[in-house]
């Protein structure tokens, strides 16, 4: 059977990736060699027309007032709450389950991260502990759009009002998704909250071919600040009103992220096609829980797809599917609340039951745009024989 698979791999199917870059390039190459091309004869390598055309075009796609475009994921949130005027001692809180570099801009500005719980079936983070968490010195929250499906925004934000905190989105992987309010209205993510940051990461829902990342916003003050912060605190040239930063986004990246966005909603179509498919092909084992999501998955466009194996050993199945040549990866192995870098005496472990467990449930399976019917096949035939 293994070797049948493999074979049948070799003749009909390509490559299976976690990403496939290369085949997603193949169809967009002649825009943007040609749009690159461009960039090179005309040496406006920083913040040359491409630059231009995509903040607008993004301000557009998303429904936001300001896109401020910088040099990745990572400065986007620490630019985000040095705008927004948090100070040291100030306490922010985000989820226990996400990638580090949300908690990394917060202690390196000396704030301190508060990490709280995630819910068991989206993975986002938990209102109720939010709300736990609050303290008088609590400043802001940053809830992640895990996976790339929509926080609990509603519960999020009547928190924030009712205690006067600013929430900023942390869109890096939710790029494209559309949260349904209960009032009914459909909002972009990264265009609820006081303000977002997304990652143009290359393996992001919309990536480019090195570092990228950008800033949103409604508040047209708070849209000026951030401006003079990513350009060295400057408002007028050589005039430095406030501490800075250097980050941008250069030329050659709006070019790919320009050709991009036109195709972002196929592409994260794409991703839900593919989602729906592992979903129809595993659901029915009762050792896999599949992705929870509402209705037609507007609210999740699946930067991963991401299962929960219950009862069996998860790292065992990650050695198998490796071993059949088929990628995978545990999104977070480690909660962050007990990294090392994080470690703090307020946290007790009985605070973290979800996260705790997940940590030894979750794996996240091959997804990208180029995914097709054979390889989810394989995939999941694969993967289904590992409980046999
Ligand atoms: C990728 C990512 C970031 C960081 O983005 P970079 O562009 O790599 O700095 C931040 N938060 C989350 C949730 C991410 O997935």
């Amino acid at each position: 059977m293994f070797f049948v698979a493999l074979y049948y791999q070799k003749v009909a199917m390509r490559k299976i990736q976690m990403v496939d870059l290369q085949t997603q390039y193949e169809f967009i190459k002649p825009q943007v060699d040609a749009g690159m091309q461009e960039v090179l004869s005309s040496a406006q390598f920083i913040n040359g027309p491409a630059v231009k055309t995509f903040q607008a075009n993004l301000e557009k796609y998303l429904g936001v007032k300001h896109v401020i475009p910088c040099a990745n994921g990572t400065d986007a949130l620490q630019i985000s709450m040095m705008g927004l005027g948090l100070t040291p001692g100030d306490e922010v809180i985000t989820a226990d389950f996400t990638f580090a570099a949300t908690v990394e801009v917060i202690a390196l500005l000396g704030l301190t991260p508060v990490m709280v719980d995630v819910l068991p079936d989206t993975f986002n983070i938990d209102p109720a502990a939010i709300e736990k968490a609050i303290t008088p010195k609590t400043k802001a929250i940053v809830p992640v759009h895990l996976f790339g499906q929509a926080a609990a925004m509603d519960e999020i934000m009547e928190i924030a009002e009712k205690h006067n905190l600013f929430v900023i989105e942390d869109n890096a992987q939710g790029i494209g998704a559309t949260f349904t309010s209960k009032n009914g209205t459909h909002t972009k993510t990264g265009g609820i909250g006081h303000v977002a940051s997304t990652s143009f990461f290359p393996s992001k829902n919309l990536g480019c071919y090195g570092d990228g990342g950008a800033i949103f916003t409604n508040d047209d003050d708070l849209a000026h600040t951030l401006r003079g912060i990513v350009n060295h605190g400057m408002y007028k040239r050589y005039h430095h009103d406030v501490v800075g930063v250097n980050s941008r986004l250069d030329s050659l990246q709006a070019v790919v992220l320009n050709e991009k966005l036109r195709l972002l909603d196929f592409y994260n179509e794409r991703r839900k096609w593919a989602a729906i498919r592992y979903t129809q092909l595993l659901e029915h084992h009762p050792k896999i829980q599949t992705p929870v999501t509402s209705g037609d998955c507007s609210s999740h466009v699946f930067h991963q797809y991401t299962l929960r194996i219950l009862d069996a050993d998860r790292d065992a199945l990650v050695a198998y599917l490796q071993a059949n040549q088929i990628p995978c990866g545990v999104y977070y192995p480690i909660p962050l609340h007990r990294q090392k870098a994080y470690v703090d005496s307020r946290y007790n472990e009985a605070d973290f039951c979800v996260t705790n467990q997940l940590i030894n449930e979750v794996i996240s399976l091959p997804m990208h745009s180029e995914l097709d019917e054979a390889q989810v096949l394989f995939i999941c035939k694969t993967l289904l024989a590992f409980f046999d």
